[in-house]
């Protein structure tokens, strides 16, 4: 298969369609390989069923323009940073050969998200280890950086992509999880994102992000480690708030 220039992974099949669709919908515009990997199937979520939720994934998944979108079907609410889970991770990672990984904040709140996030920082490492599970034939793989996305009010965003033009297209993505979200005649139980106002909070956050760097919408992430950048004059021309 040819090689992912980027591949977000999230725990639930929403979480990444919420945190960072608009990217790779760009990112996709600019003829790059884009690809989703969900870690569970999402069989604890209060509304929708594995089968209704994996139709969803795929509808999201056409809108999204992805070049792949796979599972790795570890338990929803179980998701462990362990030998089994990494080992099934790295392989993964070694056969889609993505450049750059999205996925979630080490120290979020959901448990899953956590340990999705401890679980891709883990694995993108050992995929490079040659003799890491070198007996399943694989060639080591090395991701050039990991990229946290959905972080805590108090940090400082590391970059911001500016998604204005991909915003509705971003809402379509996420609107084709259709089980999980408002439903003002179906009898499933709330949750925090079934209320009616949900969008309307998922899209002042996207406001929020846009406003630091003088646009509509945008999708912000943290990098832990240093960037190395090679032509800072190209990389910093580009409009920022200074009251943000
Ligand atoms: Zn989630």
């Amino acid at each position: 298969m040819e090689p992912l220039d980027i591949l977000a992974i999230g725990s639930h099949p929403d979480d990444v369609e919420m945190q960072c669709a608009g990217t790779l919908l760009k990112m996709k515009a600019r003829g790059y390989r884009t690809g989703v990997l969900d870690v569970t199937r999402g069989e604890m979520g209060t509304r929708g069923t594995p089968e209704i939720r994996a139709r969803e994934a795929e509808k999201a998944a056409e809108i999204m323009g992805l070049d792949v979108r796979q599972n790795l079907e570890l338990p929803d609410g179980h998701v462990w940073c362990n030998e089994e889970s990494r080992t099934r991770l790295v392989r993964v990672i070694r056969a889609l050969k993505p450049k750059i990984i999205l996925t979630h904040y080490p120290q979020d709140p959901h448990p899953d998200h956590a340990h999705t996030a401890q679980l891709v920082r883990e694995a993108a490492h050992l995929a490079h280890l040659m003799k890491y599970d070198g007996e399943n034939g694989q060639e080591r793989h090395f991701v050039n950086a990991v990229a946290h996305y959905l972080f805590p009010r108090t940090v400082t965003p590391t970059f911001l992509v500016d998604i204005t033009e991909f915003h509705e297209q971003k809402f379509d993505a996420i609107r084709a999880h259709a089980s999980q979200f408002y439903n003002p005649s179906g009898n499933d139980p709330e949750t925090m994102l079934s209320g009616s106002d949900f969008f309307e909070r998922l899209r002042a956050v996207e406001q929020y992000f846009g406003h630091l760097i003088n646009a509509r919408f945008a999708e912000a992430f943290v990098v832990q480690e240093a960037l190395n950048v090679d032509d800072p004059v190209a990389l910093l021309t580009r409009p920022m708030n200074p009251y943000s």
